[in-house]
């Protein structure tokens, strides 16, 4: 064990600093006193409030100890939680009343039937269009496993089955609800949005441009993999500047954490500490292209005297410090109109006697400010990147994985044809051009 006072001490010298429990500091007597936070302020008070917001959430930890999903290695259910799961939902409305919402989800994925259930019941209820939802889960592998399809006979004897049914069927009518509430919301709103970096994702693939006689050739995590580091941040503040809600993304495997209990992972603590000291506030994760990338240091094993749940809270702190600096400096104004566009293409497998997949590509323009890109399932980081770099023009490009279908992973083209874990699912080398000759086709569109 680890003397808690000598690791407080030695961690203000090294990286894990954040691992100390933050206290308001207090200056020592006689010295001249700290500034005392002021009031709210708008950070952009030359940015018009021209947008109504609202935001809401609602926890979605199961109740029962389910199956966990994301390691295949578990094999007994959950035994606790260290933390909530939540399903939380942002709202926004247009001048003209065009509106648009994004669930983010503190779970594995987003399974194709919850997303189209979810997107037929929000249409029908609250007149939202399909186009203008985006379904996207954090990839936390600490959530329980969801069970879309109606249980067979067998399964009625299978209370995990069962339970797993039980749980998704709540779920659904609880997104559906909270997306209700955040347009019951909707309040006058200024947005602006920026970007920070944060450095723990790796690539988690070796590095296949090596030969294989090069004494790093098998070696992963490869430092020199392409990382997509980029914290994108949406302030949304009411008119007298207090910070309403943010949504917030970056690009990594949501896996510091194999127990078996239910946690949100880094993700889940980077939301609960932007939360802190801020009531009435709510921060949600929006999980970016991260296929292929791993957060490290990963693994207590690696780091003496550090859990693994240690770790998972170092990378949330780090990561709530680059969403703060993003909300908090040089902020873009976000104005304008919301279009929407999403259809499903069909992605074929290599072999041809496999049914193709109808798979989900969504492009949204916030005016000419602010571009969202959100693709299906576990999307590798050459996507960011190549659509960053493609679609570059005077709005943010803003790439999210992990949406609205949750299939398995999308390698690029250059991962398929490396080989390696990413890419054997076995889809048809015509995967990647797909999947951009529709982003294109769709960002042209709305572009017009
Ligand atoms: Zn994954």
């Amino acid at each position: 064990m680890f003397p808690k006072t000598l690791f407080a001490i030695v961690s203000v010298v090294s990286s894990l600093a954040a691992l100390v429990p933050v206290t308001r500091a207090e200056a020592p007597a006689g010295a001249t006193p700290l500034t005392k936070p002021g009031p709210p302020k708008s950070i952009a008070p030359q940015v018009p409030v021209v947008w109504k917001a609202g935001a809401a959430s609602v926890v979605v930890t199961p109740e029962k100890l389910l199956s966990m999903s994301g390691y295949s290695s578990r094999k007994t259910p959950a035994v606790g939680k260290v933390q909530e799961l939540f399903a939380k939902a942002l709202a926004l409305e247009d001048e003209a009343g065009g509106r648009l919402v994004f669930v983010t989800l503190d779970l594995i994925g987003v399974p194709q039937t919850l997303r189209r259930t979810i997107a037929a019941r929000a249409e029908a209820e609250y007149k939202l269009p399909q186009a203008n939802l985006v379904l996207n889960a954090s990839h936390t592998h600490s959530g329980p496993s969801m069970r879309t399809s109606p249980l067979t006979e067998k399964d009625q004897e299978n209370p995990l089955a069962r339970d797993a049914f039980e749980y998704t069927v709540k779920l659904t009518d609880d997104i559906v609800a909270v997306i209700g509430k955040a347009i019951s919301e909707l309040q006058p709103a200024r947005l602006t949005w920026n970007k920070a970096r944060c450095g723990f994702a790796m690539n988690r693939r070796r590095d296949y441009t090596l030969p294989p006689e090069h004494p790093n050739a098998n070696k992963a995590p490869n430092p020199d993999g392409p990382v997509d580091h980029e914290v994108p941040a949406l302030r949304v503040e009411a008119p007298d500047g207090t910070l309403r809600a943010t949504l917030f993304g970056y690009a990594c495997h949501n896996t510091s954490l194999g127990f078996f209990n239910y946690c949100g992972d880094y993700a889940g603590f980077a939301q609960q500490y932007l939360q802190e000291n801020r009531p009435g506030f709510t921060a949600l994760f929006l999980m970016g292209c991260g296929g292929d990338q791993n957060p490290y240091p990963r693994r207590s094993d690696v780091v003496p005297g550090i859990t693994d749940l240690e770790l998972a809270q170092q990378h949330g702190r780090a990561l709530a410090n680059a969403a703060e600096m993003a909300l908090s400096v040089n902020p873009r104004s976000v104005t304008g109109h919301i279009r929407a566009a999403y259809e499903e293409i069909t992605l074929d497998y290599a072999k041809p006697e496999r049914a193709p997949h109808q798979y989900p590509v969504q492009v949204i323009k916030l005016g000419k400010d602010l571009t969202f890109v959100t693709l299906g399932s576990e999307v590798v980081v050459d996507y960011s990147l190549r659509f960053k770099r493609e679609l570059a023009g005077t709005a943010g490009i803003w790439v999210a994985g992990y949406s609205n279908d949750y299939t398995g992973y999308i390698p690029s083209l250059r991962v398929l044809k490396e080989g390696g874990y990413e890419a054997a699912a076995g889809w048809a080398d015509s995967v990647e051009d797909r999947i951009a000759t529709k982003v294109h086709e769709l960002h042209a569109r709305l572009s017009e």
